[in-house]
């Protein structure tokens, strides 16, 4: 497979263009990820439908309480942790009132993102040596490298599986050349991270999630309403375009096992 991989990046290399283009998409599999990010319940709500017309499993990286947690476990989900380890954060004040927050709402994850990413080696070893349960590690974006694996990761007694991902909404937003309406996957396990605000939204860039923050000041975002939501929506393609582009498209979507 590596081997593969290598001459494909070998062929884009010769060809100016993107290795798998080369290929028919039925050749390709995918996973999807989404990162709650304090979204509304029924934005999430929305994307449980698709993925449940489609016979497609996903998981979820949760920020809040929330009933829609109960609804994603139920449909046969997975539901990561996504600590949010900046500043004010609203998890709390530590890392210990963070984690400690998220497993009382998810007592059961063994996944990990952390919200924008915030890592480093003695943040993860504190979190993996100190919650065993945890196990896999989702928080290392490589955006359209041709290659998605899992690999172990020790340190000082402290062991995880780390697995890249290779798409994120929010970094197609700066990709100019990025087309919306089209299905595009990048290795032969493309692993998608979507936001369910900017498939709500149908975001092509952070513009309109910027004017409903503003609308919404001082509230919680999970509050906002599907009127004001509206109100935001894009009217070109965006997010939700991709998103239902990669569903209905030929390749296949696979379970979190098959990334291991
Ligand atoms: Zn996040």
């Amino acid at each position: 497979m590596i081997k593969n991989d290598l001459e494909n990046i070998q062929l884009a290399n010769q060809n100016n263009c993107s290795s798998f283009d080369l290929k028919s998409l039925s050749n390709y599999k995918y996973y999807l990820t989404f990162d709650v990010d304090w979204a509304p319940d029924f934005c999430v709500s929305n994307i449980l439908d698709k993925l449940k017309n489609a016979n497609i499993k996903a998981t979820f990286f949760v920020t809040h309480a929330s009933d829609i947690i109960a609804d994603i476990i139920n449909q046969g989900h997975n539901v990561g942790l996504h600590p949010n380890f900046l500043p004010n954060s609203s998890q709390g004040k530590c890392l210990v009132e963070i984690m400690d927050y998220l497993f009382k709402i998810s007592p059961n994850s063994t996944i990990l993102r952390t919200h924008c990413l915030i890592q480093s080696t003695p943040l993860l070893y504190d979190i993996f040596n100190k919650y065993q349960q945890l196990k896999f590690d989702f928080s290392l974006l490589m955006y359209k490298f041709p290659l998605v694996k899992a690999f172990e990761w020790n340190y000082d007694g402290s062991n995880l599986i780390r697995i890249n991902y290779n798409w994120e909404d929010d970094f197609a937003f700066y990709d100019t050349d990025f087309i919306w309406e089209r299905p595009k996957f990048y290795s032969d396990i493309t692993v998608f991270d979507f936001h369910p605000i900017h498939v709500a939204l149908n975001s092509r860039d952070n513009k309109k999630y910027n004017l409903l923050k503003r609308e919404i000041f001082g509230k919680p975002l999970w509050k906002a309403t599907e009127n004001q939501l509206k109100k935001f929506e894009s009217n070109e393609k965006g997010t939700r375009d991709f998103l239902d582009a990669i569903i209905e498209s030929d390749a296949t979507p696979i379970e979190f096992s098959e990334l291991l």
